[in-house]
């Protein structure tokens, strides 16, 4: 007799969920992603409990309607690829279809959402099933309510750090969504308190300003430099202002912040030897490239990123870096006059 059985869909998208959803800081990352896959212009999140109790994220995206509604929670549900042509150029933050279905999954998870033509779609999940669907209100864009994660899987919740630790990961999150999209507008609260806020003007210096206060953006130096494959922009700090960790470097690539060791390397050595020994200094770097050449497909966060020229872009990262500076200080600095 044959022993295998396929699993049922709702025991496939918890096991998911362990990889998909680490902490409430991932919740929170993949909601904002979809958000702002979703064309928003503002993003509201209201945690309590650093989202151990509440994650609400309220969009004015384009929403979704009925159907796609009901099809958004299943796994490997996505309208943002079709093919495998698309995997190799996604150009949206998500493409895997699957952070609905696993968040859906840990939690007690209601969607509201509406496309503004018509009444919108309210849904109600309790461990990835629904248990309520009914009409909600016309407005424009989704508000999904993500409450009790981890509920139904306890060793995952016994394994949750303190309230300051996970709201750390989510500030960590949400800096680096801001510093990728000045053109987005993020207000959030935590406990009823704002916790963090953009103007969604679309400038950057302005961003870094919030994030690491008026005296970073001060000693902050545009970087600008543009080759067949790369466009590189961003802000780097003066060598002066550095500090003990590498968390202050922020690489983006078409968007999409990303961690990788070896452009953090190349930004370090671009600095030379500017920067005292063990010190890091503070970047918001931005690549623009064809998505071709980026595979962000690494792992099911989507926080790691290969490149397919990437001497080549280690390369512009490091010469743009230090030429800056070179011209810095070739180029004395003119008085105003008064
Ligand atoms: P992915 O983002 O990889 O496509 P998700 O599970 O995160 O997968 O979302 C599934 C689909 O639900 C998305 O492709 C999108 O069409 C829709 N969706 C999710 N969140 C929103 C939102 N805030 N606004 C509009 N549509 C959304
Ligand atoms: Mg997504």
């Amino acid at each position: 007799m044959a022993r295998i059985q396929l699993m049922p869909d709702h025991l496939a998208n918890k096991i998911a969920a362990g990889e998909v959803v680490e902490r409430p800081a991932s919740v929170v990352k993949e909601l904002v992603e979809n958000s702002i896959d979703a064309g928003s212009t503002w993003v509201n999140i209201e945690l309590l409990e650093a989202g151990l109790q509440q994650i609400r994220i309220t969009d004015n995206g384009y929403g979704m309607d009925q159907e796609d509604t009901e099809k958004a929670f299943h796994r490997h549900a996505t309208s943002k690829i079709k093919d495998e042509n698309d995997l190799f150029h996604v150009r949206t933050l998500g493409f895997r279809g699957e952070a609905l279905a696993s968040i859906a999954a840990v939690s007690r998870l209601t969607v509201q959402t509406s496309t503004g033509e018509k009444a919108g779609t309210k849904i109600k999940f309790e461990g990835g099933k629904v248990i309520e669907e009914s009409k909600s209100d016309a407005r424009q864009g989704t508000d999904l309510f993500v409450e009790e994660l981890f509920f139904n899987t306890p060793a995952r919740l016994k394994y949750m750090k303190t309230i300051h630790t996970e709201l750390g990961h989510i500030t960590d999150v949400l800096n680096r969504m801001a510093l990728a999209h000045p053109d987005v507008k993020f207000t959030c609260t935590h406990n009823d308190k704002e916790l963090f806020r953009t103007n969604g003007r679309g400038d950057l210096l302005q961003v870094i300003a919030k994030i690491y206060g008026m005296n970073v953006a001060k000693n902050m130096v545009p970087i600008e430099a543009e080759t067949l494959d790369f466009k590189v922009t961003g802000y780097i700090a003066k060598p002066e202002v550095y500090r003990a960790s590498r968390n202050y470097i922020s690489t983006i690539i078409n968007d999409r912040y990303i961690r990788n060791i070896a452009l953090n390397k190349a930004i370090q050595q671009g600095y030379h030897t500017l920067l005292p020994i063990g010190k890091s200094p503070i970047v918001v770097l931005k690549v623009e490239m064809d998505p071709i050449l980026v595979d962000v497909n690494v792992h099911p966060a989507k926080l790691e990123a290969r490149f397919s020229k990437e001497k080549e872009l280690y390369e512009i990262v490091e010469t743009t870096i230090r030429e800056t500076f070179r011209k810095q200080t070739l180029i004395p600095k003119v008085e105003q006059k008064k």
